[in-house]
């Protein structure tokens, strides 16, 4: 009695090639392998190693003798099961790949010790050095007289003391090596107390040993005041 599947669902689907399969290995036997392809051909086809074209395989043969649909299924798993191990391959080997990244990560790293904590150390905070423009004879050109004013070669906040008389507000601030490039440049607010207008300004004179310098002030878009600076 012929067997009755209905087709509404995706496991009837399979219930049903999974007859037309179980049929298709006994029903046609061809015990003299009538038309039969080689077993090159079964291959390629089993390995999807052949180019031509589905209408110019052996497919209709191959689904009506029972033979030949035997040894191609066989064929078919022995390639699943080859294709299943080279993927397994590759995913071992980008594990390997990973784990030798990693480690070679780690070895580069600098290993952190628990008894040497790298806390960062802040900066210490810099020292103030007193720089009084008051005591100084500002250079006039013509080459006056003049006091030569000695920092020392460190990095530290000047605390600015402006001449007598100076107004407090927002001025200018520039400090200049002998060839006129710039070492600092910067705007400050000079207050006033005590009748003394004074404003501090950070200067970088770590790398200037032994130099001639130029402090330059002046209020906002009027004329420099100059005075020399050694550094030493
Ligand atoms: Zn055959």
């Amino acid at each position: 009695m012929p067997r009755t599947i209905s087709l509404t669902s995706r496991s009837h689907l399979r219930e049903l090639l999974a007859y037309l399969r179980h049929d298709t290995l006994i029903a046609f036997p061809n015990p003299d392998r009538h038309g039969c392809p080689s077993q090159t051909v079964l291959r390629q086809m089993a390995f999807r190693r052949t180019k031509a074209d589905l209408t110019h395989l052996p497919v209709s043969h191959i689904v009506s003798c029972s033979p030949c649909f035997r040894e191609y299924t066989k064929l078919r798993k022995a390639a699943q099961h080859q294709r299943i191990a080279r993927m397994m391959i590759a995913v071992a080997a980008s594990i390997l790949l990973v784990v030798g990244a990693l480690a070679l990560w780690t070895r580069r790293a600098p290993i952190e010790s628990p008894r040497v904590a790298e806390t960062p150390i802040p900066p210490a905070p810099l020292a103030t050095v007193m720089v009084n423009l008051a005591s100084m004879t500002r250079t006039r050109g013509g080459g006056a007289e003049v006091t030569r004013l000695t920092l020392p070669a460190k990095r530290f906040i000047g605390h600015v003391q402006m001449p007598v008389g100076s107004e407090p507000g927002s001025y200018e601030v520039r400090v200049a090596e002998a060839d006129d490039s710039t070492v600092v440049e910067a705007n400050v607010q000079a207050r006033i107390s005590d009748g003394v207008t004074s404003f501090d300004v950070e200067l970088p004179f770590d790398d200037l040993g032994g130099k001639q310098l130029t402090f330059m002030v002046r209020p906002a878009g009027l004329t420099w005041q100059r005075y020399p600076i050694y550094v030493e």
